[in-house]
């Protein structure tokens, strides 16, 4: 697939998909008389109200996004999480036991979990032992089927940007889609792809309140990408797959970004200083740089190292078995005094 063409790119039987018409397409006002949509006209079960179907397609929110990241609205979708503009993606473009996508490795599991669920084909081209993409290696691997290629940039776990360069050529002579997660773009000193949409009609990013914004438990995940694709999303995804209490916290969130921007500084401080007092260690090998709120570190001894932590209540993430990050493990940033409980319990194992 060279030329991007979208319809042909969308799968054939959702092209002339009429979708669902929720009483809140119907009538788009805010002022009336609510009798359409069989809610509970007299209230809630509890004290706040809940009673009212929330905003499909959460303009108040999007408005206020699109204000911050100088994206337009139009430009924006919202997902119960990533979670679900990855799940929505392979439903609208790859057919179940046809196409295929492509992964990078080692990189964020969920993009294999939804090729699976989803019966669609899996092509892994590795990264290259610093963790760029190989980028002759995959333009090698795409044929006629390959539907979207799985960017993760800031990558998870290594904690490291990929090239711009090599994503720029990757969206110059792909066809299909190319999505580039950026989940932790906001502790990256980095501006987001989602500034380029204008040059690429086939580009996904996507973002979520799950990090720097310390949002993981509303759920809420974003795709910007163009108004097309956009279209698509919202014929396919459920009715109202933000709820009220989300689209409320979030725009509750939005209005405290100096916070937000002090934690990251913070974040982004301790993240180095670990860095640093990891490499002191006699039994780390290697520190991979992080543009992340984690770090990929690689010990003489991971699995002893995590058994003991884990023995000490300390969890962290064992990435020893995964391609590429053989004997190394993932460590997120917590405060500083979980950090020093992290460090001092390694220095504990040392001197025992
Ligand atoms: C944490 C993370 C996400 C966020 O997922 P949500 O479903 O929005 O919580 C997305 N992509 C990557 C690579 C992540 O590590």
């Amino acid at each position: 697939m060279e030329k991007f063409d979208l319809q042909s790119l969308l799968r054939p039987h959702l092209r002339g998909l009429k979708p669902y018409s929720s009483a809140r397409d119907e009538y788009t006002g805010s002022e009336g008389i609510f009798l359409d949509a069989n809610e509970n006209s007299l209230g809630s079960a509890t004290s706040d109200n809940y009673n009212r179907y929330p905003d499909p397609y959460q303009k108040v929110l999007k408005e206020k996004l699109g204000s911050i990241k100088q994206v337009s609205p139009a430009n924006i979708f919202f997902g119960n999480g990533s979670d679900e503009p990855i799940d929505l993606l392979y439903r609208a473009f790859c057919e179940p036991g046809t196409d295929n996508v492509i992964l990078l490795p080692p990189t964020y599991g969920m993009y294999e979990v939804s090729a699976n669920i989803h019966n669609i084909s899996i092509k892994k081209v590795n990264l290259t032992p610093d963790y760029q993409i190989d980028v002759v290696a995959v333009k090698a691997s795409i044929d006629a089927r390959t539907k979207i290629i799985w960017i993760c940039s800031p990558n998870n776990p290594t904690g490291n940007l990929v090239s711009d360069e090599a994503i720029h050529e990757l969206l110059g002579s792909f066809g299909g889609l190319v999505v580039v997660d950026e989940a932790y773009i906001d502790f990256a000193n980095k501006s987001s792809w989602a500034q380029r949409l204008d040059q690429y009609p086939n580009l996904v990013v996507l973002q979520t309140f799950s990090k720097a914004w310390g949002m993981a438990g509303i759920r809420l995940g974003i795709a910007y990408t163009s108004e097309a694709i956009i279209s698509i999303l919202n014929k396919i995804k459920s009715p109202y797959n933000i709820s009220q209490l989300t689209q409320s916290v979030a725009l509750e969130a939005l209005k405290n970004r100096a916070k937000v921007g002090n934690m990251v500084t913070e974040i982004v401080a301790m993240r180095n200083q670990m860095a640093r007092d990891m490499a002191q260690l006699p039994n780390v090998l290697k520190v991979h740089p992080s543009d992340a709120n984690f770090i990929l570190v690689k010990f003489t001894n991971a699995n002893e190292i995590f058994e003991y932590l884990l023995d000490r209540k300390i969890i962290i993430r064992n990435r020893s078995s995964v391609v590429l990050c053989e004997g190394s493990l993932r460590i997120t940033i917590g405060t500083s005094s979980e950090n020093e409980a992290l460090l001092s319990a390694l220095n504990d194992f040392l001197s025992k």
